[in-house]
């Protein structure tokens, strides 16, 4: 963890815990990245993930049928591939469900094949 020369290609807040440590990602002489600013084994992980296989939460809406309200919202329970949010965003656009649910229910079951199931963030009554 040592302050090396090389060059800083990216700056990652690590968010494990929540003195948010700044991690820079650099690249040394030899071509290899290496990481400065973590403070323990978690935060090296974090960035590494974060460098080289980013993924996020995805929160977004699905339409209902007979239900209270149009819309519900809702967000997959694991994190998926940064890379493949705009395509899972298309599958869960082109996904209707009905009334009543559940907060918690499943309503797309491993999207993409991603591992991770898109659950309802609320309760929602027929209409
Ligand atoms: S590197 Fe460790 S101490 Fe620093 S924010 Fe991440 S988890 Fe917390």
């Amino acid at each position: 963890m040592s302050e090396s020369s090389a060059s800083v290609i990216k700056v990652i807040r690590c968010i494990v815990c929540p003195t948010g440590c700044e991690i820079q990602a650099k690249k040394d002489p030899k071509g290899s990245i290496i990481f400065e600013g973590y403070t323990c084994d978690r935060g090296l992980e974090y960035a590494n993930q974060e460098f080289f296989e980013p993924k996020r939460i995805l929160t977004t809406t699905i339409r209902v049928e007979n239900g209270f309200l149009p819309l519900i919202p809702v967000r997959t329970d694991k994190p998926i591939l940064k890379e493949k949010l705009s395509e899972a965003l298309i599958e869960i656009a082109n996904t209707k469900v009905s009334a009543p649910i559940e907060m918690g229910e499943i309503l797309i079951e491993n999207i993409l094949g991603l591992e991770s199931n898109v659950i309802a963030s609320r309760n929602l009554t027929k209409n």
